[in-house]
């Protein structure tokens, strides 16, 4: 071998490539900063600031020389404020010991692969599904199975289908209520049947509810803990202040489980990041335990976004938007292009400097996703660019 060498990474790495919600974000902030006027629908991210105080909170942590290690789980706070979040909105009891702050809920996701799978274990993803659930199974060693969720049945996962991919094998589930990238929220009865399945063959649960705030009513958010309280012993949690806060680049997340899963994970991460940002902590303290009035107005600013958003693509010919009852994305079948997502994003991208990320990413090349955590201004103007392509195509 001659080095540098593609052929000295490790096996586990072969199928991983970079997150593309990520690379195509900085490709639109890159044009941007170039000067194009770009309209940015790509990643998952509040276009509204931190709320002020939480702000505050970060900059008097550091005034107060809060810049040192923490505890690797996290300041006793913080984890008795995530404990008190979860199960006031849950009706559950878990204790502080049972949570493990985290750099993001991409991270704890991470932490919780790492310490449940390993090689020849199994993990149903439900597809269409957040890119990085395949790939963070994959650097555990163990292999993703995807299972379709149809687009005539809400994008929902179904019990028959999931019965039909359960093998001796399979470890877990991941559950992303409300999802990305269809907004899809799982309802109660659903749970209940999924929950069901895991205690017949014996399944972990990862629910990963990052958008529990974001449902728009009449939806409502359920976890599968309150669906079914038995099988908290067998459903790990994850969840953050990145989207419920507008505090996606502070790297907060936090995972919430059994204890002797929380205490590997512990584990683990005392190897690998130590404690999250000690400043970040204390503004996420701040964030979950100060006026929660913002999350309400954020939730009612997206809600009017998204009617904006799928109403003006699905007046645009051949588009179908179902209407997303959670998150802040817009999943929209483009399959009547006749060409591929990655094809028509590109297009978009290069004659409408419109911005959205194609469905490949997400196990689907007939859909593409929009961001509509973005102004009514630019949601506006987006869709005026789109309108223009159509009518030249
Ligand atoms: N979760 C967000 C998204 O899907 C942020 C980017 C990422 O981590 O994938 O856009």
């Amino acid at each position: 071998m001659t080095f540098p060498s593609q052929a000295a990474l490790a096996d586990r790495l072969k199928h991983i490539e970079g997150s593309p919600t990520l690379a195509l974000a900085a490709k639109a902030k890159a044009l941007a900063k170039a000067g194009k006027p770009v309209l940015d629908f790509t990643a998952g991210e509040p276009d509204l600031p931190t709320p002020p105080s939480v702000k505050q909170a970060g900059i008097s942590s550091i005034e107060a020389d809060h810049t040192k290690y923490t505890p690797v789980a996290g300041i006793p706070e913080l984890r008795s404020a995530v404990v008190a979040h979860v199960n006031q909105l849950r009706q559950t009891v878990y204790q502080p010991s049972q949570t493990i702050v985290t750099c993001g809920t991409k991270h704890a996701l991470f932490n919780v692969f790492q310490v449940l799978c390993q090689p020849g274990d199994e993990v149903i993803v439900v597809s269409p599904y957040w890119v990085s659930f395949p790939s963070i199974v994959q650097l555990a060693g163990a292999t993703p199975v995807i299972v379709e969720a149809r687009e005539d049945d809400g994008f929902l996962p179904e019990g028959d289908a999931l019965r039909e991919r359960i093998s001796e094998a399979t470890k877990a589930i991941i559950l992303n209520s409300p999802s990305n990238p269809t907004g899809a929220v799982i309802d109660a009865q659903r749970l209940t049947a999924i929950a069901r399945l895991a205690k017949e063959y014996r399944l972990i649960v990862v629910s990963d509810e990052i958008y529990d705030q974001l449902v728009y009513p009449p939806a409502r958010h359920v976890s599968i803990v309150q669906a079914c309280p038995d099988l908290i012993d067998q459903t790990i949690i994850v969840g953050g202040v990145s989207k419920t806060y507008s505090m996606t680049g502070w790297r907060i997340g936090w995972a919430v489980g059994p204890q002797p899963w929380i205490d590997a994970m512990i584990n683990v991460q005392s190897h690998s990041t130590s404690n999250p940002s000690s400043i970040s902590q204390d503004a996420a303290l701040a964030a979950l335990t100060g006026d929660q009035r913002s999350v309400g107005e954020m939730r009612k600013a997206f809600q009017e976004r998204r009617d904006r958003m799928v109403d003006g693509l699905n007046r645009l010919a051949g588009l179908r938007c179902t209407v997303p009852a959670g998150a802040f994305y817009a999943w929209c079948n483009v399959a009547a292009l006749g060409q591929s997502a990655a094809v028509t994003a590109a297009q978009w991208l290069e004659d409408a400097l419109v911005a959205a990320v194609p469905g490949e990413g997400f196990g689907s090349s007939e859909f593409i996703r929009f961001s509509f955590a973005a102004s009514v201004q630019t949601i506006d103007e987006g869709l005026k660019r789109l309108s223009q392509w159509f009518s030249k195509r």
